[in-house]
């Protein structure tokens, strides 16, 4: 069976953005890309552009913060900015706005989890009390469970509040998760509650720059290994699945790319890669 990903793209756009749109049309590799309202109110002509090239523009927030760092009335206004410009270039475009995506910047859906999607809330670090380090929290959790635990059950109660009015804002402004044909397969991806488009995969190309090493992510060579790999580290916290990622068959995967000009050489180069392993880039709904 041939393995079929979807191609995302976020931090869009990028000064390279009209580059990737040629190299992806020049491939047939259909994509969204999430803009960043902050980026794309700078590029509006060359955004419309995209469009009638046949590109699917979607919202990635205004001003890129951390959902769970922000008041819950912050968030919504950054939503519907980034909205309204969309539309804006959508109606300067000539076309109508059909295909309503989002996706929340790190993954972090605003509900204090900070986008660590695949961790329990007692299980993460730094949870949305930021003045507490980590081992303070581990410390706590050991010499006063009790206390811990109702920590947790109050972060659970707000962040779940919290999600649930950033997802009303989306479901208000007409934003889907569509189902995707071939399926995404894997049991977590079904029970992920939200109108906002996670992924299955990060290319991690973006943590090369990063002054840090994350997920032992550093060079070129090691994020095209990683490619490969039957069980690839999520930076979200463990993937409940024996196997995933390009390299394994049974299902459909939905890849996070960046459109970061640091990194644009390698974002050609994983999409090569998986076109030369002979995976095939689906068409989005
Ligand atoms: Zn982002």
């Amino acid at each position: 069976m041939q393995k079929v990903i979807y191609l995302t793209i976020d931090d869009s756009p990028s000064p390279d953005f009209a580059e990737k749109v040629r190299f992806l049309r020049a491939h047939a590799v259909p994509a969204v890309f999430f803009c960043r309202g902050d980026l794309l109110a700078q590029q509006v002509p060359l955004a419309v552009w995209a469009l009638r090239q046949g590109m699917v523009l979607a919202n990635h927030s205004f001003t890129h913060p951390h959902f769970s760092d922000v008041p819950v009335a912050d968030g919504q206004a950054d939503i519907r900015r980034a909205d309204e410009l969309l539309q804006r270039v959508h109606d300067q475009a000539g076309l109508p706005w059909t295909r309503k995506y989002f996706r929340f910047p790190y993954g972090d859906q605003g509900d204090l989890k900070r986008g660590r999607l695949l961790q329990p809330y007692a299980a993460i670090p730094q949870l949305a009390d930021r003045r507490r380090t980590r081992w303070l929290q581990q410390a706590l959790a050991v010499a006063w469970p009790a206390r811990y635990a109702a920590l947790v059950r109050r972060l659970t109660a707000t962040g779940a509040a919290r999600k649930r009015q950033l997802q009303h804002c989306l479901a208000e402004l007409g934003y889907t998760r569509p189902s995707l044909t071939p399926p995404v397969r894997y049991g977590y991806w079904h029970q992920y509650e939200g109108l906002d488009w996670p992924w299955t995969f990060d290319a991690l190309e973006w943590a090369t720059t990063q002054p840090q090493p994350l997920g032992s992510i550093g060079t070129l060579a090691q994020v095209l290994a990683r490619l490969d790999l039957p069980n690839p580290p999520d930076l979200r916290g463990p993937v409940p699945e024996p196997a995933y990622g390009p390299a394994v068959p049974g299902s459909a995967e939905v890849l996070l790319l960046h459109d970061h000009a640091a990194t644009s050489a390698m974002f050609y180069q994983v999409v090569r890669h998986l076109l030369a392993r002979g995976v095939v880039f689906g068409a989005l709904p």
